[in-house]
């Protein structure tokens, strides 16, 4: 069979091998690549911290209320259990009491305002929740169209070896170099075609005596400016 003809299919299976490596970098990246789902994850850690934060502020409050509650209960017992008779004792029980009022009722407004907090902030969490979910979601479907897709490169490459074997053991070894050392130098095309009468590759205008040679086909004709395989 023409040797060029040989060689042209030899740089296609060398091509399509180029492209799925560059296909697999892509897939390989995409497989690793959990930015956006990383991302959503923490704006939903923060969102719930920012919760818990808000949740702990009216645990203290209750408790501080509870205990102002269980004072004002004390205060107000003796303050009408008819055992206090000294008038100043009477009057500081009575400040005392509206005091602790005062700070019962500036407490439960807190507890008001945190509450709305609260709500505001378990609203946000479960936005941010469903947005990570989302992005999950996401991010799993593309793991698995690049699992697929390097399988199928699996597949492939081992199929382009397997012709890319069988056609070099058609070729003879001088062939072979020439071509290895082109594609090396050349980035791949190692093989040019002629295409009105000139190098696909580089323009340059090809001899007719060259052209019949090239249709031949029984040795190397190089284009004599880029000095590619000129193949028909
Ligand atoms: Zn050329």
């Amino acid at each position: 069979m023409n040797v060029t003809v040989l060689l042209t299919e030899l740089q296609n299976l060398d091509l399509h091998s180029q492209e799925n490596d560059r296909a697999r970098a892509d897939a390989e990246k995409q497989y690793a690549d959990s930015a956006a789902m990383d991302a959503a994850r923490a704006v939903l850690e923060r969102a719930t911290t920012q919760l818990a934060a808000l949740e702990h502020s009216l645990r203290d409050l209750e408790l501080e209320t509870g205990g102002l509650s269980d004072k004002l209960v004390q205060v107000n017992e003796r303050l009408y259990s008819g055992r206090i008779t000294n008038a100043k004792e009477l009057a500081d029980l009575n400040d005392e009491e509206k005091a602790l009022q005062k700070r019962k009722r500036e407490l439960e407004d807190r507890a008001l305002s945190l509450m709305e907090k609260i709500e505001a902030a378990q609203n946000d969490v479960q936005t941010k929740r469903a947005a990570f979910e989302e992005r999950s979601t996401q991010t799993n479907a593309q793991r698995l169209r690049a699992q697929n897709q390097l399988r199928q490169l699996d597949a492939s490459d081992a199929e382009l070896a397997q012709q890319r074997a069988d056609l070099r053991a058609r070729l003879d070894a001088p062939t072979l170099r020439v071509y290895d050392q082109l594609r090396a130098a050349k980035k791949g095309r190692a093989v040019a075609h002629i295409k009105n009468a000139a190098c696909s590759q580089c323009g340059y205008a090809v001899p007719a005596g060259l052209i019949s040679r090239v249709k031949v086909g029984s040795e190397l004709v190089l284009c004599a400016n880029c000095g590619r395989v000129l193949a028909p």
